[in-house]
């Protein structure tokens, strides 16, 4: 288990090397844009918060490593079950760094499908954009995900009129 560091916004966090976690989405068939998050379970840090699934990073890995080696341990989901990552983002907070990478799954991937980890997850769901602000968020992903959702997944459509939904809809809690 690694010891928590202090980075440049005066938080604590696990992992001396960063950390890294996936941000699977798909799209439901209204257009919607949706991401799989997940539920900390009781006793971990951040019991009850939802946020993406990841981890620290262990010394010699890659961010990606880390990345897909956590979603298997945290969820099941092996590499060939999800899309090649096409974007990432770096949540910099000085001495230590979150990369988020974007991904898709494979096709028809169900959450029954999927293994959890019971004793770092409570439950996983499919969140829409409009859905986000029923979940109590982990702060460190509330603070980037409704400023960068419009930058990094592409807008929602809208299923009667094909327009596009703009998250800047969202109001920030
Ligand atoms: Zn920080």
């Amino acid at each position: 288990m690694s010891r928590k560091i202090n980075c440049g916004k005066s938080h604590g966090h696990f992992g001396q090397y960063g950390a890294a976690g996936l941000l699977i989405h798909r799209y439901r068939d209204t257009g919607e844009v949706e991401i799989l998050l997940c539920r900390r379970a009781r006793h971990t840090d951040d019991e009850g918060l939802w946020g993406t699934i990841g981890g620290a990073i262990i010394p010699g890995e890659t961010v990606h490593e880390c990345a897909l080696r956590e979603v298997e341990e945290e969820i099941g989901i092996k590499a060939g079950d999800i899309c090649i990552p096409t974007a990432q983002t770096t949540d910099d907070h000085g001495t230590w760094k979150y990369t988020t990478i974007f991904a898709t799954p494979a096709e028809g991937l169900q959450i029954p499908d999927l293994t959890l980890n019971r004793a770092e997850l409570s439950e996983v769901s499919w969140i829409s954009r409009q859905e986000l602000q029923n979940y109590i968020l982990h702060p460190a992903f509330e603070n980037w995900i409704y400023d960068l959702l419009d930058i990094l997944l592409p807008p929602d459509i809208d299923p009667q009129t094909r327009s596009i939904v703009r998250p800047s809809k969202l109001k920030k809690r």
